[in-house]
């Protein structure tokens, strides 16, 4: 799960270190160090971040135990071990993320809707579930809130960019905000096994209109949701009031 760099370089690096700053860029989160260095995490699917006062017998299964001066404890569990964590240069995170070509982050001031259309107008062949969902093309959107916002829009996420109207394209983009927004304030949807740093699950799930909810009645129209692989991806939507 540490890439890059064998365990023992990895600890002898991050061991006495103190942590300055905790952000955020795409799916990664950041954890700056005192020494130079910022620790980069992937949680993929199945990871967990959590803090703890004191260990339990089932957290000495974590994959990555971080012990702090208070004695508390950052634990990095992963059961399938999808998620990574890297040691980057500070000063190179910039260049890293460049390297990656990550997109512009949707809820940064700069992505206006003007912003959207013209990304868009660079992708008019490729179907808007899947675009959403590349980090190249945006970054930190994934297949939950891909396709709530679609079904937010009215629109299929099988549809191709450039039949989208400009209504439709100034809905999605109004709805993939708000639907971030809500997401970040209940704490994220846990639909897998995405838990808070305290191991809480988000409260997001509830809220969900489309995902997981295959032959269930839509909340708008009534119509039977339904389920297609797109992409390799599941996806749900309503065949009724989706176009
Ligand atoms: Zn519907």
């Amino acid at each position: 799960m540490i890439y890059g760099i064998k365990p023992e370089e990895f600890k002898k690096r991050v061991v006495g270190a103190k942590i300055e700053k905790i952000s955020r860029r795409a799916k990664l989160l950041i954890i700056q160090l005192s020494n130079g260095y910022s620790l980069v995490i992937h949680l993929k699917l199945t990871g967990r971040l959590l803090f703890k006062k004191k260990l339990e017998k089932e957290d000495e299964k974590s994959h990555i135990i971080y012990e702090f001066s208070d004695q508390s404890f950052l634990l990095h569990h992963d059961f399938r071990q999808f998620g990574w964590v890297k040691l980057i240069k500070t000063l190179e995170l910039e260049k890293y993320f460049a390297k990656e070509g990550f997109g512009p982050e949707p809820l940064d001031k700069s992505f206006t809707l003007e912003k959207f259309k013209d990304l868009l107008s660079k992708k008019p062949r490729q179907k808007i579930k899947p675009l959403l969902m590349d980090q190249t093309f945006l970054a930190g959107v994934g297949n939950v809130y891909a396709q709530e916002a679609c079904w937010g829009a009215k629109i299929l996420p099988t549809r191709i960019v450039k039949t989208l109207k400009e209504k439709e394209i100034s809905d999605l983009y109004h709805y993939l905000i708000k639907i971030l927004k809500e997401a970040i304030r209940y704490r994220g949807s846990s639909v897998d096994a995405y838990v808070d740093i305290e191991g809480k699950q988000g409260e997001y799930v509830p809220k969900l209109k489309v995902y997981n909810r295959e032959g269930e009645k839509c909340f708008r129209c009534f119509g039977k949701i339904k389920k297609i692989t797109l992409a390799g991806r599941g996806t749900y939507f309503c065949p009724v009031c989706q176009k």
